[in-house]
């Protein structure tokens, strides 16, 4: 059992996001809270939600995987986009609510030049002030390919965040397959040495999700730039490796390959019948 998906489009709501993941051949999925870029998120309608979570019940979905928009950055040198960081995660996790107990995974930020000390701290502030004991999300913090300024380029800066929470319950980490093998993780060798690392460091039983994406780069590169599953310096046998890997079994695998609709379906049957 895998539970497998990829990013689908919230434009519709709901209910059409899980027609549209059954689609795919999917079980789980992402989708962006607001557009990508930022902005206001759409009004949820509470009957859609209940439409979905009654398909989502009846077809086994695993826990979704919803993604914050790339802009914000919690720890901006600048205060009002510092602001802008912390009131739109306090509207998803509201938002997130109507879903329960589902993931809500972001990039922890960009330093830009202040230093990753100083990153570390602004994030954790931020996830200090937003975190509620009453919330059934867990937070995600994402694996960084260490361009430019990014925090979250090794497993040291995620744990460094992780560690100055309080509700540390509330948080997890989504591990992203591209931005490690950018940030100089070789999965490709050494995945078990990968995995002993993130154990000794983070702590396996908080690794809650896996982004699947091939990269365009070498090991070790900091580029970010994703790949369709085998067509990258990764490979489609590391790939193998890792969705069938005793110790990763379990957590929503979502893709984020540079693909149609019908690439991601030809994706998302490939890993199910590679999974053993
Ligand atoms: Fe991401
Ligand atoms: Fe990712
Ligand atoms: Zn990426």
């Amino acid at each position: 059992m895998i539970y497998i998906g990829s990013h689908i489009s919230a434009a519709k709501g709901y209910e059409a996001m899980g027609k549209q993941a059954l689609k795919l051949g999917a079980n789980t999925f992402a989708f962006f809270t607001r557009n990508p870029r930022g902005g206001k998120a759409k009004e949820i309608d509470p009957v859609d939600v209940e439409k979905f979570l009654a398909l989502a019940k009846e077809h086994d979905f695993g826990k979704l995987v919803t993604h914050a928009p790339y802009t914000m950055n919690a720890c901006a040198a600048k205060e009002d986009i510092r602001r802008f960081a912390r009131e739109t995660l306090e509207d998803d996790l509201k938002r997130m609510e109507f879903t329960p107990g589902n993931y809500y995974n972001f990039h922890p930020g960009s330093h830009v030049g202040q230093g990753a000390d100083v990153g570390i701290d602004l994030i954790a502030e931020l996830l200090n002030e937003v975190l509620k004991p009453e919330q059934t999300t867990t937070v995600l913090l994402e694996t960084m390919a260490g361009k430019g300024s990014e925090i979250g380029r090794n497993f040291q800066e995620l744990q460094s965040i992780l560690e100055r929470v309080t509700l540390r319950e509330k948080m997890g980490v989504c591990l992203d397959t591209c931005h490690i093998w950018d940030g100089g993780y070789d999965i490709v060798n050494d995945l078990e040495g990968v995995l002993a690392e993130f154990d000794q460091i983070i702590g396996l039983e908080h690794l809650k999700a896996i982004h699947m994406n091939d990269s365009m780069n070498s090991l070790g590169s900091h580029k970010d730039r994703h790949e369709k599953i085998g067509q990258g310096q990764i490979g489609l046998e590391a790939m193998e490796r890792i969705i069938n890997h005793p110790k990763l079994q379990g957590r929503p695998v979502i893709l984020e390959t540079p693909n149609d609709d019908e690439g991601w379906a030809k994706e998302i049957a490939m890993l199910r019948n590679l999974h053993k």
